[in-house]
């Protein structure tokens, strides 16, 4: 059976394992060095990606990760963990150090500061049965991407009109927004199926 390692440092980890455990993967915490050898893929949770960044290299888990990924290794980054998958990070600390691997540069807290969070519906390529409904909470939004890079998702209405929120560069998947928190199993099947088809 797959297992799916959900990086727990920091963030909504549970939600994330409480997720795939509904899609019939074996879904495990991983922040040691070895655990990150045992997994066929990892999720990369909503949080604070400063700290999380600080804490994987504490942990000495940020290069394991970061060579996993570039072997091929799939991963879903959710918010933070967006942030964390994306090549070049605007408006980051400056100490912030993300894996990369999407080449995509992202802007922190992009929404501005009058909406801290709110949610709206996304349309998502490869995801079927209508809109996701899209958790944003202090999200980054994707400012540009490269030709290797597939746009999934952009924002339907509001001010944030077409901002790019879902993207993928093969065995990688980016939400700007946190599936995990809604019950809606659809972002996790898509990223369980892009494990399983690779
Ligand atoms: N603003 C956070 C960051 O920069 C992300 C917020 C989230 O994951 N909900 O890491």
């Amino acid at each position: 059976d797959l297992v799916i390692g959900v990086l727990a440092l920091q963030g909504d980890v549970r939600e994330h394992l409480a997720a795939l455990a509904e899609c019939d993967v074996i879904a495990r915490p991983v922040r040691r060095p070895g655990e990150i050898d045992e997994i066929d893929a990892l999720v990369i949770p909503g949080g604070e990606s400063t700290t999380m960044s600080k804490l994987a290299l504490t942990f000495e888990v940020f290069e394991p990760i970061h060579k996993r990924l570039a072997e091929g290794m799939p991963a879903y980054g959710s918010c933070a963990g967006m942030i964390m998958l994306a090549d070049e990070v605007l408006d980051g600390r400056a100490d912030q150090r993300s894996f990369g691997g999407i080449g995509m540069t992202v802007r922190r807290n992009a929404f501005g500061r009058q909406v801290d969070s709110f949610e709206s519906p996304v349309d998502i390529d490869g995801v079927e049965g209508g809109p996701v409904n899209a958790v944003f909470i202090r999200a980054p939004w994707v400012e540009s991407v490269s030709d290797q890079v597939e746009v999934l998702g952009r924002v339907a209405s509001g001010p944030a009109t077409g901002r790019m929120v879902a993207v993928r560069q093969g065995h990688l998947l980016a939400t700007s927004f946190h599936p995990e928190l809604t019950g809606d199993l659809r972002v996790h099947r898509l990223f369980v199926d892009m494990v399983r088809e690779g």
